[in-house]
Formats: C-alpha cells, structure tokens, sequence
C-alpha cells in the first residue's frame, strides 16, 4: 500500500498539474469505498466552480483544498491518481473524475476500493484528518512527542509505529526499514523502549522517509505517481521483503516473523532485543 514516501510523491507529481485549475465538474462510480458511498452533489460541493488552491498532505492523505473546503482523499491498498485528457475511455476501477477548466481531469483508480474520498465544506478538515500523529517530515514530530506515544503503549514497538495517530504516515515497509536503521527489536514493548532508543528511532524514521521520498517511493507491485511513474525506493530497501538474504550491517539472514498477524523484517542479530519482548509469536516464513 502507498506510504509517506509514495503518498508524497504523487502530491508532489499532482499538484503542479492541479492547483490554480478551476473545476468544472466531478463525476462518481456510485460504488462505496471503504464500505463508504460519497455522491457527485457531495463531492463537488467544495470543488464545482471553485480554484483548486493546493494539495496537501498529512500521513497517507491527499486533501485538495478550495475556497469552500476540499476532499480528503487516501490511496487504500491500491489506489492511484492520474491526470488524463478529458473525454478519453475510463479506466476499469474508476471511482472519481475532477473535470478541469484546462481540458484535463483527475482519476482516481482503485481495484480494490480500500481507498477513500471524503469531501468537506468549511475551515474544518475531517476528524481522519485532524486525529492523525505528527506527520515525520514536520516539526511537530519531535523525540518528545515520540516518547510521549510510544510510552502510552505495552504494544509492541512495531505495532505501535503503524498506529496512525502515534506517527502519520508510516506502513509496513518503512516501520521494517526504520526499526532495521535504529537496531531497534519490532517485537519489544512501546513502553520499555528507553530514552536513547526513542532518540535514535525518530531519526531513523525521519531518515528512511527522506529517503523513499528522495527515490520517488517504492514500487512493489503496482505503485505509480500522478504522472504514471514507478518509484524506485525498492532497490534501496534493507530488510523489507528480504527474509533469507544476508543483513547489509552483519550479514546474518534476515527473517520474516508473524506479529499480530502482520508479517515485520528483521534481522536477528543486530536488532536482536534484549528480553524485552511484547507479544513475539514466533517464527513463521
Ligand atoms: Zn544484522
């Protein structure tokens, strides 16, 4: 699923494309995203006649802000952005068009309809938007506020890092990445993670996530930008996807483990804990 780094990468591709443009009308499939159906008169109520002014991000969401309001939109597992000519065929999958006055329109394309599309009218952004942690490239994301979060928590340091209100924007590969970079075990407790720890993770998790952004994201499977390119963070990744291939610092084999479900990368050596485990459930993979 897109993260930060790729999530940024398409608000950087997208909004040279979009914001001064004026938008002449919007178009929905009808079909709920996320168990959610927004219709064309709520989406184009802050959009229809209206400049869109900039692109926003925070954590995995786009917002597209006019002078009435905006829309919130999040990527899901498998949604994309693209500005088209108007007119051309859809898409299959195809869930929401932003015509604009330039002849061009926005698509957002989601097979698997995990993604979101949330508008609003007024100053106020949506509670998705509002409730959301310190987003890692700004400076609310301080050690403190890391320290804060994570000492509020027995769960697991790895789970607590995919908690969008602990950190926004943070998905499976850059915790894996992130927690590799800080030699930090996915599986010890938030709580018992001490201060030093907690220093050298906020600038690991800064650091991985000015790195995916810096490659244009990471392409697994089918990630595009808003301009239909690939990222290209998949050649630089340590751990992630990489079970049974050497570690890059010490050479032992790095391995998946089953975590609440999710499988987390490591390597056992160097972030090899100290007895400070929360909930590890063995080693599957
Ligand atoms: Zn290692």
């Amino acid at each position: 699923m897109p993260e930060l780094p790729e999530v940024e990468t398409v608000r950087r591709t997208l909004a040279p494309q979009v914001e001064g443009q004026v938008v002449v009308s919007v178009w929905v499939s009808g079909k709920p995203l996320r168990q959610r159906v927004v219709t064309r008169g709520q989406v184009g109520g802050p959009l229809v006649g209206q400049v869109i002014q900039r692109v926003d991000r925070r954590g995995k969401y786009l917002m597209l802000v006019t002078g009435r309001g905006g829309v919130l939109l999040h990527l899901g597992m498998s949604g994309r952005l693209a500005v088209v000519d108007t007119g051309g065929p859809r898409q299959p999958h195809t869930h929401l068009c932003i015509r604009l006055a330039g002849g061009r329109e926005v698509r957002l394309v989601d097979p698997r309809r995990f993604g979101s599309v949330e508008p609003f009218l007024g100053a106020t952004p949506p509670a998705a938007w509002t409730s959301l942690g310190p987003d890692p490239t700004q400076p609310a994301f301080t050690v403190a506020a890391l320290a804060t979060a994570l000492a509020r928590t027995r769960a697991a340091v790895r789970v607590a890092l995919l908690d969008q209100r602990v950190v926004a924007g943070l998905g499976n590969i850059y915790v894996a990445e992130a927690l590799f970079a800080a030699r930090q075990d996915p599986a010890s407790r938030s709580c018992d993670v001490r201060p030093a720890e907690v220093a050298a993770l906020h600038r690991a998790i800064r650091r991985v996530v000015a790195q995916g952004i810096a490659h244009r994201g990471t392409t697994l499977k089918d990630y595009v930008d808003a301009r239909g390119e690939r990222g290209d963070h998949q050649r630089h990744l340590c751990v992630y996807g990489r079970s049974g291939e050497p570690c890059p610092r010490c050479a032992a084999l790095i391995e998946a483990r089953v975590l609440h479900g999710r499988t987390s990368y490591a390597c056992p050596h160097c972030q090899g804990g100290g007895g400070r485990a929360a909930g590890r459930s063995g080693g599957a993979g």
